[in-house]
This record gives C-alpha cells, sequence and structure tokens, in this order.
C-alpha cells in the first residue's frame, strides 16, 4: 500500500507571514491520516517552516541542493544544511533547474546521491516537453531520465527515492494532463522500474504536477499508478493546498 504524498512547491515565492499563515491553518485542521504531506520551501523559510508547520503532520523541504558536501562553493547549500534546517525531502531534476540552470541528467544523479548521502529523501522530477510529446517521445524521455538516475543507484537507494512526473508544457500554464495521460505515462515508469525490481515499482510513489488544483486533483489522484502530487502554484493558497490534500485521503 503506498502511502500517497502531496507536496506543495513554492518556487520562487511566499515570505515569512505565508509560512506563519500555513502554519497557523494546518495547526487548527486533522489531515486524512494516510495522506503525507510536504512543503517545499525556498532554502531562507526553511527553519521558520520548521517552527511553524513542526506541531503539525506537515513535512518541510527544499526544492534543490548542491551536489558537494561543502568547500568553495559560493552561494550553494549542501544536503547536510538543509537537513540541519529541518528538511525531509528535497526536488532533484524539477524542469525548471533543467532548463534554466542547465542541470542534465549526469548533474541530477549527482544531485541525487547528494540528497541521499545527506539522509534526505529526493523527489526525482522527470517530464517530456510540448515538442517532445507532439514528436511522440514521451515514453523515451522521461523513461531515460528514469533510467539516468536508477541505473546508478543501488537496490537500497532506489528505494529510498520519490519519483515526481512532471509534463513541462503543464507546469504553471494551466493546462493539465488529463487523468488518461498521466495515467499511461505513470503506468510505463512503474513498469520501467519493475525492471529493477518488482517490489521497488510496487512501493515507488508516482506524482503527478503539472497546473494540479483544488477542482482536478481527485481525477488525478483516482488514477491507479498516481500516488501523489508535486502542487506549484495551488500550493501558495492555504484553501486550495488544502483542498488538494483532502482530496488525497
Ligand atoms: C511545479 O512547480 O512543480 C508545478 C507542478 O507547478 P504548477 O502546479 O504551478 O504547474
Amino acid at each position: 500500500m503506498r502511502m500517497p504524498l502531496i507536496a506543495g512547491n513554492w518556487k520562487m515565492n511566499g515570505s515569512l507571514s505565508l509560512v506563519e499563515e500555513f502554519g497557523r491553518a494546518f495547526a487548527g485542521i486533522s489531515l486524512p491520516v494516510n495522506v503525507e504531506v510536504a512543503l517545499m520551501v525556498p532554502f531562507p523559510f526553511l527553519g521558520a517552516a520548521g517552527q511553524a508547520l513542526g506541531e503539525t503532520a506537515v513535512t518541510v523541504g527544499a526544492q534543490t541542493l548542491s551536489d558537494r558536501p561543502s568547500g568553495a562553493f559560493t552561494g550553494e547549500v549542501s544536503g547536510a544544511m538543509l537537513r540541519e534546517c529541518g528538511a525531509r525531502l528535497v526536488l532533484v531534476g524539477h524542469s525548471e533547474r533543467r532548463a534554466l540552470f542547465g542541470e542534465d541528467d549526469a548533474a541530477v544523479l549527482a544531485r541525487v546521491q547528494a540528497a541521499l548521502h545527506a539522509g534526505l529523501t529526493p523527489v526525482l522530477c522527470v517530464g517530456e516537453t510540448l515538442e517532445e510529446r507532439e514528436a511522440e517521445r514521451t515514453e523515451a524521455v522521461v523513461l531515460g531520465q528514469v533510467e539516468a538516475v536508477f541505473d546508478a543507484l543501488d537496490a537500497a537507494e532506489r528505494a529510498r527515492l520519490v519519483v515526481a512526473y512532471e509534463p513541462v508544457w503543464a507546469i504553471g500554464t494551466g493546462r493539465t494532463a488529463s487523468p488518461e495521460q498521466a495515467q499511461a505515462v505513470h503506468a510505463a515508469i512503474r513498469s520501467c522500474l519493475a525492471r529493477y525490481d518488482a517490489g521497488l515499482a510496487g512501493g515507488m510513489r508516482l506524482l503527478y504536477g503539472g497546473s494540479m488544483k483544488a477542482d482536478n486533483a481527485a481525477e488525478l489522484l483516482a488514477q491507479p499508478d498516481i500516488d501523489g502530487g508535486l502542487v506549484g502554484g495551488a500550493s501558495l493558497k492555504v484553501d486550495d493546498f488544502l483542498a488538494i490534500c483532502q482530496s488525497a485521503g
């Protein structure tokens, strides 16, 4: 049985007062017990988020990390630092990191390994562009991104990941993949993971991301291979994010 995970990705948005608003809101409600909830906040808010959400069931995460453990890398943040500041999960390979910051599969793998080394749960993001989908290359691209990481890990490491399928054309565009489109890619990812180990495939949580909102979450989350959501824009509004968390229960 896979526990659904709803993870909010604030990207470079939010404020300390929004962190406090989330803390107050989540302290006042009971989340479905069978759903894990996480908020991936910008680095400077990690400590405050840990405090504000500490009494709630919400876990705090980060949005990227350095591939190095320490040293002369001005501006970088290591996995150990993230853990010390309360992060338990970290996004790796988000399409914005791949497209805007030049993170290729090798860079993504190095960050997954750094996250594992620091005791963090890497949420590996994969997804195709519109051009790739239209060229009928969705599976080749997505499974290639999955294999670039999973091939290099051992069985114990693989089991510690979460995978988020995020079609690039659906991120921040208001254009959501249909439940059928999303399910088809999730099923392909699970079959790909089964080539490593059937137990790994059965236990791996596969999240969908891309314009998930309160009014489309339930239908997406009802698909057999969708085990949660990575939520960008809608995670910045308490009521919308709460509604998505409730619909996963
Ligand atoms: C994301 O940032 O991972 C994301 C899915 O964004 P949005 O929900 O805004 O499309």
